[in-house]
C-alpha cells in the first residue's frame, strides 16, 4: 500500500458480506478497513440481529477456506432435506406425499458435492461472532461505532467522510452497508425496486421432536412459511405477514405468539416453544444499477437487496465476496490499480448475469407462491410435480441452490487466493 492511503480498501459496512470480504482480503496481505455504526459488541447480542442464514455449501467452503471452521462448525445445522409443499396448511406433505411436492435430498448430489449437504443453517450472531474474531485475531482495523456520511471519488483516490469528522482515503471503497447505501448514492449509482408491502416475521424455537436435518418450505396464501433446522433440536421460523400484523406479533406475549402461530399453522408445529424476542424486517426488492464504477464496487444488499423467499440473499452477497476478493488481489499481483474502472468491470461482469437472473427469480417467486389464484396454483403444482420426478432437473436446482454452479471463484472452490 503506498504511504498516501489509509488502506488498500475502504469497507462499508462490517456485515457478513463487508466482513467476510475484509477478511479474504487480509488474509491475501491487503490491508483493508471497515467501518460499522454498530459497535461490534452489539452485533453480537441475541437481540440484534433474529435471523438464521441458510448457507449454500459452496458459500460456507469460503468460510473453511478463510480459517473459519473450526469456529463456525459446532453453530452450523447441516440441512440434509428440503421439503416444498404448496398447501393452505402445513402438514399437508405429513405421512403420505402431497401431490405437489417436491424433495430434495442431499445423497442425490453426494457425488459432485464430496458429501456435503444441501446446505448450512447459521445463526447471524455466531457468523458474526467467527468473523469478528477473525478479523480481530487478523489485525484488520474494524472502525465501530462510525458510520459513513459521504464519498468522494477522483482519478487517483476515493475519501469516506464519517460522520464524526474524519477522513479516509484509498484506491478503492467497496459500498457493503445494505439496502440503505450511502456509497451508492455517493457514486451516483441508482437503484430500481419495489416494496412488497409484507413484513418477515422471524422468530426462534424449541422443537418437541427432533428435526433430522430437514428444512421445510411451505407455500401458503398469504406467502412462504419456513421452518429451518437448528443445532440442539431447535428452528427458526419465517413467514411474511401484513405491516400491522407484523407490528403487534413482534410485541405480543408468548403465550399469545403461540396461540397465532397454532391457529395458523395448525398442529404441526407441536409443542414448539419460543427461545428469544420476534424479530421482524420489513421485504423489499432493490438492486443497484451497476455494480461497480471508478473507485466503487458495490457488495451484498448494497447491490442488490432480494426477498427471503429460497434464501439466496446473503449467499449472493458471499458470492460477490469471493469474486471480488478474487478479482481485487489478482489486479494487485498484477501490479494494477486496483480503484480503476477497468479491473472493477471485471467484477460487475463476473457477477452481473447471476445477479440479475436471482433477483428477477425470487421476484418472480414471491409472485407466483403468495398468491391463492386456482389457476396459477395448478400451474406451480404441475411445475413441481415436474421437477420432482425428473432426477437432473432435480440435481441441477439441488447445485444451483448450493451455488457451484457457473464460473465458480476460487474460494467458493474452496482453495485459497
Ligand atoms: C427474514 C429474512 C430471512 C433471510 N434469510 C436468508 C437465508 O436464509 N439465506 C440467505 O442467503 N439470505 C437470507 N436473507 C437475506 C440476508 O439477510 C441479507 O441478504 C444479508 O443480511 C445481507 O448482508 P450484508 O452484509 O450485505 O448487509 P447487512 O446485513 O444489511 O449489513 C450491513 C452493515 O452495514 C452497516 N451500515 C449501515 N449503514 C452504514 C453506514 N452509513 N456506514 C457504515 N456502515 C453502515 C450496518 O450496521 C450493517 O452491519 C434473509 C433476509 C430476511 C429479511
Amino acid at each position: 500500500m503506498s504511504q498516501q492511503f489509509d488502506a488498500d480498501v475502504i469497507i462499508a459496512g462490517a456485515g457478513i458480506a463487508g466482513a467476510t470480504l475484509g477478511l479474504a482480503l487480509a488474509r491475501a496481505g491487503l490491508k483493508p478497513i471497515l467501518i460499522d455504526p454498530a459497535p461490534v459488541s452489539a452485533q453480537l447480542e441475541p437481540t440484534f440481529d433474529g435471523r438464521s442464514h441458510a448457507i449454500a455449501y459452496a458459500a460456507f467452503r469460503q468460510w473453511r477456506a478463510l480459517g473459519l471452521a473450526e469456529a463456525l462448525e459446532p453453530h452450523a445445522q447441516r440441512i440434509e432435506q428440503i421439503l416444498v409443499t404448496d398447501g393452505r396448511t402445513p402438514g399437508a406433505s405429513a405421512g403420505a406425499p402431497h401431490a405437489f411436492f417436491l424433495r430434495f435430498d442431499s445423497d442425490e448430489i453426494a457425488g459432485r458435492s464430496d458429501g456435503e449437504p444441501l446446505g448450512y443453517l447459521m445463526e447471524n450472531r455466531h457468523t458474526r461472532a467467527a468473523l469478528a474474531a477473525a478479523l480481530k485475531a487478523a489485525g484488520v482495523e474494524v472502525l465501530a461505532p462510525a458510520r459513513v456520511r459521504n464519498a468522494r471519488f477522483d482519478a487517483r483516490a476515493a475519501s469516506v467522510e464519517l460522520e464524526d469528522g474524519r477522513v479516509l482515503t484509498a484506491p478503492l471503497v467497496v459500498g457493503a452497508e445494505g439496502r440503505g447505501s450511502v456509497i451508492r448514492e455517493a457514486a451516483g449509482i441508482g437503484a430500481l425496486g419495489w416494496d412488497y408491502k409484507q413484513t418477515g416475521v422471524v422468530a426462534t424455537v424449541r422443537l418437541a421432536k427432533p428435526h433430522g436435518g430437514v428444512a421445510h418450505e411451505f407455500f401458503l396464501p398469504s406467502g412462504p412459511f419456513a421452518i429451518l433446522p437448528l443445532t440442539d433440536d431447535r428452528a427458526s421460523l419465517v413467514w411474511t405477514e401484513s405491516q400491522a400484523r407484523a407490528a403487534a406479533l413482534k410485541d405480543a406475549r408468548p403465550e399469545i405468539f403461540h396461540a397465532h402461530l397454532q391457529r395458523r399453522f395448525g398442529e404441526y408445529l407441536g409443542e414448539a416453544v419460543l427461545e428469544g424476542p420476534v424479530f421482524t424486517y420489513p421485504l423489499n426488492l432493490q438492486i443497484a444499477e451497476q455494480l461497480a464504477g471508478p473507485r466503487v464496487a458495490l457488495l451484498g444488499d448494497a447491490a442488490h437487496g432480494v426477498h427471503p423467499i429460497a434464501g439466496q440473499g446473503l449467499n449472493l452477497g458471499l458470492k460477490g465476496a469471493a469474486a471480488l476478493a478474487e478479482v481485487i488481489v489478482d489486479a494487485q499481483r498484477l501490479g494494477e490499480d486496483i480503484g480503476s474502472e477497468a479491473v472493477l468491470e471485471r467484477y460487475a461482469a463476473w457477477r452481473r448475469f447471476d445477479t440479475m437472473t436471482l433477483s428477477a427469480g425470487m421476484d418472480a417467486f414471491v409472485r407466483l407462491f403468495s398468491n391463492d389464484n386456482p389457476l396459477l396454483r395448478v400451474a406451480r403444482g404441475v411445475g413441481m410435480s415436474v421437477v420432482n420426478r425428473i432426477g437432473p432437473a432435480r440435481r441441477f436446482f439441488m447445485q444451483e441452490a448450493g451455488g457451484a454452479v457457473g464460473d465458480l471463484p476460487r474460494l467458493l472452490r474452496g482453495e485459497a487466493l
